[in-house]
This record gives C-alpha cells, structure tokens and sequence, in this order.
C-alpha cells in the first residue's frame, strides 16, 4: 500500500508506514543537509514543517516534526526547515563552575533574556518531542537548574524552540547548560554512560530502514557490579 504527499515541492509516492526520511530516500532524492543519525530520532537535524491532510480553515495547523519520527499520511506536505542559530554566544568555562554550592548562581548571569520569557508557550508547541520547554525555563531562571535539567533529558538540539521564541531566549542552549552544570557538579547519567560506551566501541546502529514504532525507546542501563552498559 501506498500514500501520495507532496515534500519539497515534490510529488513522491511512499510505502505506508514509512518514514518521511525513508519516503524521502525511497524516492531516489538526495540528503545533502539536514542529515544527521539517519533514523534514530536522537540528533534532531531532519527538522520539517508538515501540514496534514484534511485540515482546513480555522483548523489548518502546521507542526514542526522531525522526518525520521514522522510516519507518511495521504495528502502531506512537508518541508525541511533551516537550523535556526543562537541570537548570540552565551560563553562560560563549566571548569570555573565546579563548586555546587554556587555553579547554579551563575545561571541567570549567564543567561539574563530567561528573565523575559511571555509565556507565550511557542517553544512548547514547537518542540516535536513534547518536552516543557517554557517550564525549563522558568525553572533554570528562578535557580532550580536540577529540576530543569530533568525536563530537557529527551532533548535533541533540534533549535526548533530557539526558531520559535520570540524573545530570543535560546531555550535548547540553556538547556544545555543546565544539564551541564548538573552532569559536571553530580554523578553522570547511567544511560549517558552506556550510549558513550556504545559510540567509543562501535556499535551505534544506522537503519534506515528501521520500522517506525510508537513505542517508548527501552531505557539503557548499567551493569553496575560488572561495570558495563547494555
Ligand atoms: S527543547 Fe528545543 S532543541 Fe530540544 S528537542 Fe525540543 S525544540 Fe528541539
Ligand atoms: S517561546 Fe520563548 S518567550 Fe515564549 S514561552 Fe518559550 S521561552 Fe518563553
């Protein structure tokens, strides 16, 4: 079975269940940016805006996605969307953060524009892995960098948020800092460890032509008394 959709301009026919990145290969067109981990949802380059079938009018949305997590539908249209840079350079040497009692402080001065979020919630909407975006940041700016850090595990530097927030607040980049911060004042994460692991041994697996699964991706974990990843 197949389902018609127009990406880039172009009409492709696509095998259902595909993947918009698998549609796009399929269809013999060249990747020659945007490409990233191939599949794996876990790089965030392959950003695209999509507008689905059927929704017309008032009801007409266009989401932010990424094509390797998005599955064809009848009628689609899609684009790739430009990686959206930070405003400006936020410098810091996480080295100088290493005192706990105070690495957390420094948030706010790094970062000054958290203080002007509106809360107009467009980095929520456009982040397509579903993270409280605007929540980190109140979070971060307020001096909760722990808590904000938790949120933004799932994050992929897609720059989706920093596309979308209009007071140029750099959402993913004070995400990373925080989660810096508190992977360099804590123990590590263990599924950190085991991915890092997997990279440095090799065996990072690319599947294009993985089957797309709506189920929740199995926690890595660690073998602590032997010391290894799974
Ligand atoms: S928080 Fe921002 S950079 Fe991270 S996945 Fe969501 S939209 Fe992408
Ligand atoms: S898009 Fe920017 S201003 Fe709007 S809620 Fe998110 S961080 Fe705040």
């Amino acid at each position: 079975m197949t389902v018609r959709l127009r990406f880039e301009g172009r009409e492709i026919e696509a095998r259902a269940g595909a993947s918009l990145l698998q549609a796009w290969l399929d269809a013999g067109l060249p990747l020659v940016e945007n490409v990233g981990c191939m599949g794996q949802g876990v790089c965030g380059a392959c950003h695209v805006l999509v507008r689905r079938d059927g929704l017309a009018g008032p009801d007409e949305v266009v989401r932010t996605a990424l094509a390797c997590e998005t599955v064809v539908e009848d009628g689609m249209e899609v684009f790739f969307v430009d990686h959206a840079s930070a405003r400006r350079p936020h410098h810091y040497d996480l080295r100088a953060l290493d005192d706990s009692w105070t690495a957390f402080d420094r948030v706010p001065e790094i970062f000054p524009e958290a203080a002007h979020c509106r809360h107009c919630g467009g980095c929520d909407r456009a982040c397509p892995k579903g993270i409280e975006v605007e929540r980190m940041v109140g979070l971060a700016s307020v001096g909760r960098p722990v808590e904000a850090a938790a949120l933004f595990d799932e994050c992929v530097m897609c720059n989706l948020c920093v596309a979308a927030c209009p007071e140029r607040i750099d959402p993913s980049y004070l995400g990373l800092l925080v989660r810096r911060l508190v992977g360099s004042t804590t123990l590590r994460p263990a599924d950190l460890i085991a991915r890092l692991r997997e990279i440095g041994a090799g065996q990072q697996r690319v599947d294009v032509d993985a089957e797309i699964s709506d189920e929740e991706p199995r926690a890595a974990s660690v073998d602590v008394a032997r010391g290894e990843g799974a």
